[in-house]
């Protein structure tokens, strides 16, 4: 399954035909989207390739922890490595297919108050752990490092 920022400059390969999405509806994941709400997924390193545009990407880190990485061209939203654990995390709508199942909603205490976007499908008050989330989303067992930087 092929990803790919809007301008094209980024591209990547994801090893799966389907991908598990979470969406966040947290106040950072509003402010770096601009949107109501995040979606995105986590695909183990071996599953990952970058194709194109690497050097391309420019990153924004949060004292916290939170990550913001972009196409330094157009802005888009690009996957970056899960912080400490062999993971992307990957924005679901670069995926050049719609091939992607929404299995879980986090951070629903934090749902802005005109988001329409649904909350139903397995909804979080805040976050389960990392590894709940992982399995959840591909299905692995691990033993994950937990900082999350929310
Ligand atoms: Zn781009
Ligand atoms: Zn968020």
């Amino acid at each position: 399954m092929i990803g790919s920022c809007l301008c094209g400059a980024v591209t990547f390969n994801v090893k799966f035909d389907s991908l598990k999405a979470y969406q966040c509806h947290c106040s950072l994941c509003r402010k770096q989207t601009g949107a109501a709400s995040s979606c995105g997924t986590v695909v183990h390193v071996n599953k990952f390739e970058w194709l194109s545009g690497e050097s391309n990407i420019s990153a924004w880190v949060k004292s916290t922890g939170y990550t913001s990485h972009f196409c330094s061209s157009c802005g888009s939203s690009v996957p970056n490595k899960f912080r400490g654990n062999p993971y992307y995390w990957v924005p679901a709508g670069l995926m050049d297919s719609e091939n992607i199942e929404v299995v879980a909603n986090i951070f629903v205490c934090d749902v802005a108050s005109w988001s329409q976007v649904s909350t139903s499908i397995n909804p979080y008050e805040t976050r389960p752990e990392v590894e709940n989330l992982i399995a959840q989303l591909c299905g692995d067992t691990y033993q994950a490092n937990q900082t999350y930087g929310f």
